[in-house]
């Protein structure tokens, strides 16, 4: 059933005009004719049934039916994620959209190659993951944002899995014997629930005096994610993983 964000308020009966390139993709790329059905939401009010209605001169007319699902909002969840190229950025975004992040936040740090990034682009990606992927929310994709800006400003009710390539020995944090717990998993498992944050670094990694300041940062939880160097797009999806596993919705019917 095809599902789509529409950005306006939804209750039974209420006649939605679909945006030009909605209108197309349904009609042209995904051949729905008129009378048929499609599933509709909006971040706010749940996700509702909803049939392409009359095709007139303005285009479509998308008519709400009943209600589907009640909204609910993922666990609050960010990935903070450094500048890093434009294809695996994008991929980062449509996977932390997958994995339930509320929001994106892209950042600028020491080693990061760009200062700037098509956010309108990386936005479209993330509501075209949302649609797909079932949830009831598209995450919010932030402007970049210098990391140190971000940590002077940093809630401390928000706590931080600080993905640290550059780690304690991860080995020895995996204490060699096959089958342990991961160290991250560890240490995530029992550590409060409440918003969190993800942090992955660029492509070089996070520099000492960065490293250094957010080890110190209250709520900080630096993690190992093994003993190999993962890409940052490799990272971002495993670090997500380990804290849906351990502290998210994984675990929830
Ligand atoms: N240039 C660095 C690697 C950076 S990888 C080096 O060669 O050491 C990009 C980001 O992915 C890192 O900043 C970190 O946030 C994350 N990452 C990659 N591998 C990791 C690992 N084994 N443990 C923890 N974080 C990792």
């Amino acid at each position: 059933m095809i599902r789509l964000f529409v950005d306006a308020p939804l209750s039974e009966g209420v006649e939605l005009q679909p945006v030009p390139e909605q209108a197309r993709y349904l009609v042209s790329v995904m051949r729905l004719k008129t009378g048929d059905g499609l599933v509709v939401f909006n971040g706010r009010d749940g996700e509702w049934g909803a049939t392409l209605a009359a095709v007139g001169k303005r285009g479509y007319t998308l008519s709400v039916g009943s209600k589907r699902r009640d909204q609910a909002s993922p666990p609050d969840l960010e990935l903070i994620v450094a500048l890093v190229k434009r294809t695996r950025l994008e991929t980062i975004v449509e996977k932390a959209a997958e994995l339930g992040c509320r929001r994106v936040r892209l950042t600028i740090t020491r080693r990061t190659n760009a200062d700037h990034t098509n956010v309108a682009r990386l936005q479209a990606i993330a509501t075209e993951a949302a649609e797909q992927t079932g949830r009831l929310d598209v995450p919010e994709i932030a402007p970049p944002e210098r990391l140190d800006a971000l940590l002077d400003r940093w809630e401390p009710s928000r706590r931080l899995m600080f993905c640290d390539e550059a780690g304690d020995d991860p080995a020895a944090e995996w204490g060699g014997a096959a089958g342990r717990a991961a160290p991250a998993l560890r240490a995530l498992s029992g550590a409060p629930p409440g918003p969190w944050a993800v942090l992955i670094g660029p492509e070089g990694g996070f520099d000492p005096t960065e490293r250094a300041r957010l080890r110190a940062l209250p709520g900080v939880t630096p993690v190992s994610l093994g003993p190999r160097i993962l890409r940052a797009d490799t990272a971002a999806i495993a670090a997500l993983a380990l804290w849906q596993a351990a502290l998210g919705d994984w675990g929830e019917p």
